[in-house]
């Protein structure tokens, strides 16, 4: 009955997002992992073959389902990801397109080869887990990319360059060779610890970025010869061409070293960017999980967090699985793991820790993009 609700949904949905279906589909194996199959249902299945997965079992009766269409001669796959209930499945295909589920599950992948055509893996066994699993929440054309530790680097679809907590030339899980884009419009720094800040300065000169960052950090900068540094507060937001910065909570400490000296940085904070027509995205920067996580969800509603997962110095993954309730997001991109040994938390731990949920965790390489 589940192989064939499945089959059913999709085509519904392939009829609703209006897919020209060639008449001839190839067939591929399913996630292995889950459930294997190609699904072949009825008269309206005829013209495609696709193949299906079906993960997340939750405890809300909410099953996190999608499919893959597949052609023969491999020149288009389109990836479906949803999340269906037992009520949607009953939806005709307008219903479900009404239900704008649609809006957030497309997403085309491959790569284009030098003739300009898209190139797929050869079996659905060689994909990475990230193709096989396109990321749940719609970028809607940014791009994020994890530059190991809490290096993030985002890319709005029109073109805004955002980093956020630079350490790079010290920093071990910094992937080699990775080229930061010539121009940087925003950097956002989260507190004034060394494994956030110590490139700033040196990124600052070199990519022209206005730099955002609590006060007593953003002056602290400026005595180092950053000339554009914006000192903000918690609770405030700012506006800088496509996105909007928000200035939020975290439990930390935040001292400079500065020759030898302690200096005093402020506080400790995380950041809620919301980018226009995009997602929005919150990084926390180092802290604990705290109640007050609620108070960005009902301000901010962020789908994508970047959560530190480490220990040790920041939350774990068991707290980092409780923020990311707390939050309401989607999609958790874990980060602040395994730069030093102390860094003991894992993804694997925070998946555990939100199996059940439906919010999916991101396991991006650094220097992956995710799109
Ligand atoms: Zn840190």
């Amino acid at each position: 009955m589940r192989v064939a609700s499945v089959a059913i949904a999709a085509s519904k949905l392939a009829t609703a997002v209006g897919i020209d279906a060639p008449r001839e589909w190839k067939t591929a194996a399913g996630d292995d992992s889950v459930e294997k199959g190609t699904y072949r249902q009825g008269t309206e299945l005829d013209q495609m073959a696709f193949t299906g997965w079906v993960s997340g079992f939750g405890q809300m009766g909410n099953t996190r389902r999608g499919f893959s269409l597949v052609r023969k001669d491999w020149e288009e796959v389109r990836t479906f990801r949803l999340l269906f209930s037992h009520e949607n499945q009953r939806r005709s295909g307008e219903e479900l397109r009404q239900a704008s589920l649609l809006n957030q599950a497309e997403m085309t992948r491959g790569t284009r080869t030098s003739q300009g055509r898209r190139h797929y893996p050869e079996t659905w066994e060689n994909m990475s887990a990230y193709q096989r699993n396109p990321v749940m929440t719609n970028l809607r054309g940014s791009t994020i990319t994890w530059l190991g530790h809490a290096v993030v680097h985002i890319t709005t679809g029109k073109g805004t360059e955002i980093l956020i907590d630079p350490f790079i030339e010290h920093n071990p899980k910094y992937p080699k060779g990775h080229k930061l884009p010539g121009r940087i419009d925003l950097l956002l720094l989260t507190h004034g610890h060394s494994d956030h800040i110590a490139d700033a300065a040196a990124v600052a000169k070199q990519h022209g970025p206005e730099v955002v960052a609590m006060v007593e950090l953003a002056g602290w900068l400026k005595s180092k010869g950053v000339e554009k540094a914006s000192g903000m507060n918690l609770g405030g937001s700012y506006k800088v061409k496509d996105v909007i910065v928000s200035m939020v909570e975290a439990r930390h400490s935040t001292g400079i070293e500065d020759g030898g000296k302690t200096i005093y940085g402020g506080e400790p904070v995380g950041y809620v960017v919301s980018v226009d027509g995009g997602p929005v995205l919150y990084h926390a920067g180092d802290t604990a999980v705290f109640l007050d996580m609620q108070l960005i969800r009902d301000l901010y509603t962020p789908e994508i967090a970047f959560l530190p997962i480490g220990d040790y110095y920041t939350m774990g993954p068991k707290g980092a699985a409780v923020a990311a309730r707390y939050l309401g997001v989607k999609t958790v991109v874990p980060i602040h793991f395994g730069t030093f040994p102390v860094l003991t938390g894992t993804p694997e731990e925070l998946e555990k820790e939100l199996s059940g949920s439906g919010i999916e965790v991101l396991k991006p390489k650094p220097g992956e993009a995710l799109r």
